[in-house]
């Protein structure tokens, strides 16, 4: 089904492809494209040979992780395809409300761009059917409910038949598969544009990395016959961190303050009722935090994505409702205050760090509570058997991600299937790799805590939650003990020298390896068939210390990213400048921010934050020095060079 898989490294540097010697002529008026519309020197990775194949009427499947790119993979091939006299490329996108940046962006680039949604007025719509039915418009953008309407659909067929019908982009593709996280009915019904369109190509895009999503797209797209482009999943820019509950808002809050001082930035949570909580206990805290969970009214939502969009510096607390196609580039973190469901959720969720390249951070807490609530779902979803199992062995392995001693970027890589090595060397390692989890010896209290739960089944055969396992083994006299007799079992008290919290996590990692697993409405404790191995000896359990140690953990965390701690410290600058320069690029935002407001659009819409502070860095004195800037295509530089002069002297 794959005719050709090309893995490609992100993490490499650009393709050292320079002005002029693109291999073929459509690679050459792609580069152009790239340089004078966007202002970027080179393509990034496999964006060369993917624009190559789809300005040569190839179909292509992109894989590619959030941030690597891939909105140019279609832009530049429509550009370069309007400008042979290809007609209109039709860009097909599940989220009305992005629109409206997303055009804004092409147009403040140059590119006529246009939507058609339900937002617009008859008579601007009409306008825009116009410029597309005239082949005027390089791009529409348009969510599929639209495209399978007999009323476009009649349209389409209309500019097919003039030859100016150019191509189908498919964002967000895993839309189609019931396995995503984010299904749409309306996608299903997406076939249809290669069997009434069969010449005009198509691309489809995702940042989902499973193989069974890749496979269902294929499938339903009918991208049999495309070429796959398939880039490294590696996030290198994104430090992964996962602490131990103890008290987790106090820890998020401590995580913001020390590591995000007014950084942008998302927080999940599982509850809409913990969303609203936790957003306005952060903003009594002094941050500016809003709620977003598909509770709250269309309105409030969309004003409070606008604000997360266009502010500086907001954090916006949330369910998985939010994040899909949010394109902000300086998300400078993700933290997570339950456990997501498994690690593919985990990966996109913590992917919409980062996507301009700069040092993010993806940051759960996460105890033994999560762990059972996450199986409680599991156990209580009316799904069959099957499916539940599978949902189980999912959450293992997140489990196994969260507790294990080694290098989170090699477990979360090697989950989809990819080979890479530990991140100690990255700019941007993981909390195991900078500095590595105190482990002790753990098997002689595992069996102990095992046996106790073995001599509960054996004394009156019921089962009992982890306080009371822990109470017993610590030789704690409760009621509940008494009530039980559980005070004269020979594993009563066995566990004194263990602190409470130590318990916990002990029974935590017990329930991650899979010794242990809990039941029912009151999470009962409950043997495994694999518990006997350690019951009987034959495994050596060396697990993460905890609870007390938690917070050594913390600050040693702390004290070991001092010396790097500037990078994520002077977000303001996302380069190191000197304190004129650092001026220069205030003045800059200051200007930028007014541009943005006349024009409606999100700051980074008219330059990112890259850009301008290398604008600060490097004094440009003529509109040719501007356009040698990574981020200055000719449209912004004739728009906006004469003021960012202007700016620039003061
Ligand atoms: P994705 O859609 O894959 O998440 P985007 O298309 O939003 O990623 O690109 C991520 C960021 O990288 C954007 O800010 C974009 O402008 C930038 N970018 C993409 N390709 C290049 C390139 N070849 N050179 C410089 N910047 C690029
Ligand atoms: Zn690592």
């Amino acid at each position: 089904m794959t005719p050709y898989v090309d893995v490609m490294d992100a993490s490499a540097a650009e393709v050292p492809t320079v002005r002029g010697e693109a291999p073929t002529a459509h690679g050459r008026a792609a580069l152009s494209v790239l340089q004078t519309v966007f202002g970027y020197t080179a393509f990034r990775n496999a964006q060369a040979e993917i624009v190559d194949h789809v300005c040569a009427d190839g179909d292509a499947l992109v894989l590619m992780p959030t941030g690597g790119g891939k909105s140019l993979c279609y832009q530049v091939p429509a550009i370069v395809r309007h400008r042979a006299d290809r007609g209109v490329s039709i860009v097909v996108s599940p989220l009305i409300a992005l629109m409206h940046d997303q055009v804004g962006a092409l147009e403040e680039a140059g590119v006529h761009a246009a939507y058609l949604n339900s937002s617009l007025t008859s008579e601007e719509a009409q306008r825009i059917e116009r410029e597309m039915m005239g082949g005027r418009l390089v791009m529409l953008y348009a969510a599929p409910e639209r495209l399978t309407t007999p009323r476009f659909l009649a349209q389409l067929d209309s500019l097919h038949e003039r030859g100016l019908l150019s191509l189908f982009a498919i964002d967000e593709a895993h839309c189609v598969s019931q396995w995503g996280h984010d299904f749409r009915e309306d996608y299903l019904s997406l076939n249809v544009l290669h069997e009434r369109y069969p010449g005009v190509p198509r691309i489809a895009l995702t940042a989902t990395a499973d193989d069974l999503t890749r496979a269902d797209i294929i499938e339903r797209l009918q991208l049999g016959d495309a070429r796959i482009f398939i880039s490294s999943f590696d996030r290198p820019n994104i430090r992964y961190g996962i602490v131990e509950k103890d008290n987790a808002r106090a820890q998020l809050l401590r995580f913001i303050q020390d590591e995000h001082d007014g950084d942008a930035g998302i927080v999940y949570c599982q509850s809409r009722k913990k969303v609203d909580e936790t957003a306005v206990w952060l903003s009594e805290e002094g941050i500016t935090a809003l709620p977003y969970h598909a509770g709250l009214d269309a309105d409030v939502r969309r004003r409070h994505q606008d604000r997360f969009l266009r502010e500086e510096g907001l954090v916006m607390v949330a369910t998985i409702a939010f994040g899909m196609g949010i394109d902000k580039p300086d998300v400078r973190f993700v933290a997570h205050l339950d456990l997501p469901k498994n690690i593919e959720s985990y990966y996109q969720e913590t992917g919409r760090a980062g996507r301009d390249g700069l040092p993010a951070d993806a940051w759960m807490a996460y105890g033994l509570a999560d762990v059972v609530n996450q199986r409680r779902m599991i156990d209580d979803s009316p799904a069959g058997e099957e499916f539940k199992r599978g949902q189980i062995g999912k959450l293992e392995a997140l489990l196994a991600l969260a507790e294990t001693h080694d290098c989170r970027r090699v477990r979360l890589l090697a989950y989809f299937g990819e080979p890479s090595v530990r991140c100690a060397a990255h700019q941007n390692a993981c909390d195991n790799c900078l500095s590595p989890p105190v482990t002790w010896n753990a098997t002689e209290a595992a069996r102990k805590a095992l046996s106790c739960i073995y001599r509960f089944h054996q004394n009156g055969g019921q089962r009992f939650g982890a306080g009371h396992l822990i109470d017993v083994l610590r030789g704690k006299v409760t009621d509940k003990v008494t009530q039980h007799g559980h005070a004269t079992l020979s594993t009563f008290g066995i566990g004194a020298d263990v602190s409470e919290g130590q318990w916990r996590a002990v029974l935590r990692q017990l329930i991650a390896l899979g010794y242990l697993r809990t039941e029912g409405e009151y999470h009962t404790l409950e043997l495994t068939a694999s518990a006997r191995e350690v019951l009987r000896g034959e495994v050596q359990l060396l697990l993460r210390e905890a609870s007390a140690s938690a917070s050594t953990a913390r600050s040693k965390r702390r004290g070991a990213a001092t010396p790097r701690a500037g990078a994520f410290k002077d977000k303001a600058p996302p380069v190191p400048l000197d304190a004129e320069a650092t001026e220069r690029f205030s003045a800059l935002k200051a200007w930028r921010a007014e541009v943005a407001r006349e024009h409606n659009l999100p700051a980074y819409v008219v330059f990112h934050d890259a850009t301008l502070a290398e604008m600060a860095r490097a004094q440009p004195q003529s509109l040719d020095d501007i356009a040698q800037i990574s981020g200055v295509g000719a449209k912004k530089l004739e728009a906006y060079g004469r003021e960012i002069l202007r700016v620039l002297q003061g």
